[in-house]
């Protein structure tokens, strides 16, 4: 696995990357050399003064050790020993000091009560390098700058120093500068280091450690830490991932007042972390959102301080988070983030074996000797497992458990990746600065319930409130679930993948906006069989029209007037020669519309974006709900589903929807790009993009590339027609289904002649082969479905204030659920426009679909299903929610007292506490 570290410059060495030095007058080459020289004697001197310092200390050290005093007096005389040694080593070693302060587990308490002195105790630099540094990046003087500049530093830590200033005009702010000669320290210790660990690889069993190379991917960090113009750019991506947080604050930067050695933020006040007893708010809370924020950080923006330690943060006394310091980050893919998430979730039920294989494959990058006895390592490290997670879950120690998995994979030559090493780092400090602010948390729970809240799987708190109503309440529907799981395999309700629902749903009749159960519970129903039904079950223009196909004898595979008046009454609903392929569902559709792209275009590659989904198809999968690889901007494709082709995954595009460099990639693939496909309004954001859907549609013409939208949600059922005629963007082709169907298995690609024309014979079958796609289906048009959604569609056409009613139905229903979730206080987002509806608890606003599911309340999410079925009303878990024309206001109304009700009892059960 990669280095995942923030981005980083390796080549340059701190001080080079100008052209000209800072003062913009030396010449280029002028300037290396002397940086070169400066360097270089650094790193000379810091060898001296390693090994001299080493011998003084060492030597005082093992006189205290060998001396004749009581344990406790030579602890304390070894830490003092130990702080003075780091104190002269520099920078490098005083970060090993505050990690250690943090440690109370690990080292006598007197022993981290002196180290504790690093986050607040170091020296600070000289009034004259304060000047110099100041004058150098501004250019001027600082009274010119600052409106009043506080000489004296408020904090001092090992890289830089804060003072307090006011901008002109008033606004107070925190200058963060770093320490004279701090970098090019920095950069020789980190020199030095890698010498000896080189030095070190002489001997064979040092070398198979790899501790070279896993120095070299963690130093340029080390050095970064003085970019004060990249910590402000972490600072604003750590600010734009904790937008809208309940407690968490992150000062703003003024970035035009940042330069290489200076950050200028907000000022932010607060009680320094390293006093939790300075504030007023309960101690065990504190630490709870200590932890709560960390782990946020690591699991779900991927994105974490490696050094969070008490000198980076303060707490306000309405128990609020100022985090501080954004110099040491470390990154996780989304990979890393999945396969973290799923060795948790094997230890958390038990499965040692699968946690030992997610674990491996996650974060061992050489497997060493593991290959030569897999089966006792699995043993000793599912022991491992078991003995952390289980057996001393209660006194739980992340360090301690990543000490010993460690340990164990050191025996086996095995290397771990530099994500491992980073996040056993960060979670080290992290953690002992937790229990240093509540002693007596117990680290095991919190991480349980930091789970149990934000995993999409069921909560087993959750699940034993309901089995103790809905279970007695639902036998028959359990009744038929079991009958069906001795036969009836797979994506049905009854046994949905990924997301099996806990308690079934089998439906007896349904009617309107209403469904009833075979266990005789009636519910408001809001999930419109995931769409077809916009006009309510049982429409009766549909039911007999269904009706009547059926008594004419039900055709298909022939030709059948029903079918040519589905397929015009959908060809007018688009711009004018739009002409029409039948189909049996929205997947079928998209193959159609793909296969007719490429035959049109003769070339062969697919690009969608992330997030969609457009289908089961392999393709239609890649990159969908679930997984989602590679940077936000650039995403790679990634299976959504076992046994899909690998060929067809790693031939897909796959593109971020809003992002700019999406147009670029499809410029520079245009040559290869059969079609792009994509949701124009993706039901999980309910809105459209116009601006982005303008430049893809004048890009893919510009390209000759096919553009299709694939409607099969918002088809029919955001406009009569589709999404594209409200952003006024048409596509070469459209999928559609669902709706279409007036209930009943359809699918169709409606567009422009020219290329559905890729379909029609040319009656010459040897140049049909070779030109044209094929695309049919035994019951594609069959007479019972196109009278059903002939009959669906003439009903939509015939009413248009439809439209227009559900526009209005599901603004109503949006400010009524959000009044409910305001006036309880409970953190709510309800994304509701054109009657496609999402409702989560959620204190981010996410912009990609791949962060939707970052600090969502899944828990709660979950839950709320189960909650409002108990009041009547049908909400699929985690699915898209949708209104259809049979839903009056009343029952809207009924909608929003019931969720009024369950809101409360979720806030009584506790779920929104934190
Ligand atoms: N495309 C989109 C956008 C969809 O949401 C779906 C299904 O939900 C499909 C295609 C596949 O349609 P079907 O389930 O009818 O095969």
């Amino acid at each position: 696995m990669a280095c995942t570290t923030v981005p980083i410059d390796h080549g340059t060495r701190p001080g080079m990357a100008a052209a000209t030095d800072a003062d913009g007058t030396q010449p280029a080459a002028l300037h290396r050399v002397r940086t070169m020289l400066r360097y270089g004697s650094r790193a000379v001197l810091e060898s001296g003064r390693i090994v001299a310092w080493t011998a003084v200390y060492g030597t005082r050290a093992g006189t205290v050790a060998l001396g004749r005093r009581s344990q406790e007096e030579k602890d304390v005389a070894l830490s003092g020993i130990a702080r003075s040694y780091l104190l002269r080593m520099g920078p490098l070693y005083m970060k090993a000091g505050q990690v250690l302060a943090t440690q109370s587990g690990l080292l006598p308490k007197r022993a981290t009560d002196e180290f504790r002195g690093f986050f607040s105790d170091l020296p600070p630099m000289s009034r004259r390098d304060l000047a110099r540094t100041l004058d150098r990046a501004y250019q001027r003087p600082v009274e010119e700058v600052f409106e009043t500049f506080d000489w004296r530093p408020v904090a001092v830590g090992s890289v830089a120093e804060v003072h307090l200033a006011t901008l002109p005009g008033g606004r107070r702010v925190a200058v963060k500068v770093v320490k004279r000669g701090v970098r090019e320290r920095l950069w020789a210790s980190g020199r030095v280091l890698a010498a000896l660990i080189r030095l070190g690889d002489l001997v064979p069993a040092v070398r198979r450690l790899d501790g070279s190379a896993m120095f070299g991917e963690i130093r340029p960090l080390l050095v970064d830490q003085c970019d004060m113009l990249r910590e402000a750019r972490t600072q604003l991506r750590c600010r734009d991932n904790f937008a809208r947080h309940p407690y968490v604050r992150i000062p703003s930067p003024v970035l035009e007042r940042c330069s290489r050695d200076v950050l200028v933020m907000d000022y932010m006040d607060g009680v320094p972390g390293q006093f939790p007893e300075g504030v007023s708010f309960p101690r065990g809370r504190l630490a709870q959102r200590l932890m709560d924020t960390f782990y946020s950080a690591v699991f779900f923006h991927g994105f974490y301080h490696v050094d969070p330690h008490p000198g980076n943060l303060l707490f306000t006394q309405d128990g609020g988070l100022v985090l501080l310091d954004f110099g040491l980050f470390g990154s996780l893919t989304e990979d890393e983030k999945w396969d973290l998430a799923a060795f948790y979730y094997a230890c958390i039920r038990k499965e040692w074996d699968v946690a030992v294989d997610r674990l491996t494959k996650a974060f061992v990058v050489q497997a060493g000797r593991i290959d030569d006895d897999p089966d006792t390592y699995r043993r000793q490290m599912a022991a491992v497992l078991r003995r952390h997670f289980e057996e001393v879950a209660d006194h739980w120690s992340t360090f301690a458990f990543f000490d010993d998995a460690t340990r164990l994979l050191r025996r086996y030559r095995a290397r771990v990746t530099t994500s491992f090493s980073l996040l056993a780092i960060g979670l080290l400090t992290g953690e002992g600065f937790v229990s240093q602010t509540d002693p007596d948390i117990d680290v095991w729970a919190n991480a349980r319930r930091f789970t149990d809240r934000f995993s999409p799987y069921m909560s087993a708190e959750v699940q034993e409130r309901f089995d103790r109503v809905i279970v007695p309440a639902i036998p028959e529907s359990f009744a038929l679930r079991r009958r069906a799981a001795e036969f009836l395999v797979a994506p049905t309700h009854l046994d949905r993948f990924v997301l099996p629902s806990a308690y079934p749903l089998v439906v007896d009749s349904a009617e309107g906006c209403r469904i009833t159960d075979v266990d005789g519970r009636t519910y408001i129903d809001l999930s419109c069989g995931y769409g077809p039904h916009i006009l309510g079950y049982g429409h009766p223009a549909v039911a007999r029209a269904i009706a009547d196909a059926a008594m004419r004898g039900g055709v298909n595979a022939l030709g059948n007037r029903d079918e040519l008046a589905l397929g015009e009454q959908i060809a007018q609903a688009f711009p004018e020669g739009s002409k029409v392929i039948l189909a049996n569902s929205g997947t079928e559709a998209v193959v159609m519309a793909l296969r007719l792209a490429r035959a049109h275009t003769r070339r062969d590659r697919v690009a969608k974006f992330e997030g969609h989904y457009h289908g089961f198809t392999d393709q239609g999968m890649v990159s969908g709900w679930f997984r989602h690889r590679g940077d936000k901007a650039r995403p790679e494709p990634i299976q959504g589903s076992a046994g899909s082709q690998h060929a067809v995954v790693e031939n897909t595009l796959v593109l971020q929807l809003g992002e700019p460099a999406s147009l670029e990639r499809i410029a520079e693939h245009a040559d290869e790009l059969a079609a792009v496909i994509l949701e124009p309004m993706p039901a999980a954001m309910a809105a459209f993009d116009r601006p982005f859907l303008t430049a893809l549609r004048e890009l893919c013409t510009r390209k000759g590339i096919v553009l299709v939208f694939d409607e099969v949600v918002t088809g029919f059922r955001v406009h009569y027609g589709g999404v594209q005629h409200l952003a006024g963007v048409y596509p070469d082709l459209t999928t559609l289904g669902k709706v279409i169907g007036g209930g009943l298995p359809c699918g169709a690609v409606v567009g422009r002649g020219e290329v559905i024309d890729a379909a029609r014979t040319t009656r010459d079958p040897f140049l049909d082969i070779e030109t044209k796609g094929f695309v049919g289906g035994t019951l594609s048009g069959n007479s019972i479905t196109a009278a059903a959604g002939l009959a669906a569609l003439q009903e939509l056409e015939r009413d248009p204030g439809v439209y227009e009613r559900l526009r209005a139905r599901s603004a109503f229903l949006r400010k009524g659920l959000l009044a409910e979730a305001d006036h309880l206080g409970v953190p709510c987002d309800v994304k509701g426009e054109h009657s496609i509806f999402s409702i989560t608890f959620d204190y981010a606003s996410p912009r990609f679909v791949r962060d939707r599911l970052s600090g969502s309340n899944m828990k709660a999410n979950l839950a709320l299903s189960y909650y409002f079925r108990q009041h009547g009303v049908y909400v699929p878990e985690l699915h898209t929610l949708m209104l259809g024309d049979a839903h009056a206001e009343d029952d809207l109304a009924e909608v929003v007292a019931a969720f009024g009700a369950v809101l409360t009892e979720m806030v009584d059960d506790g779920l929104f506490a934190h």
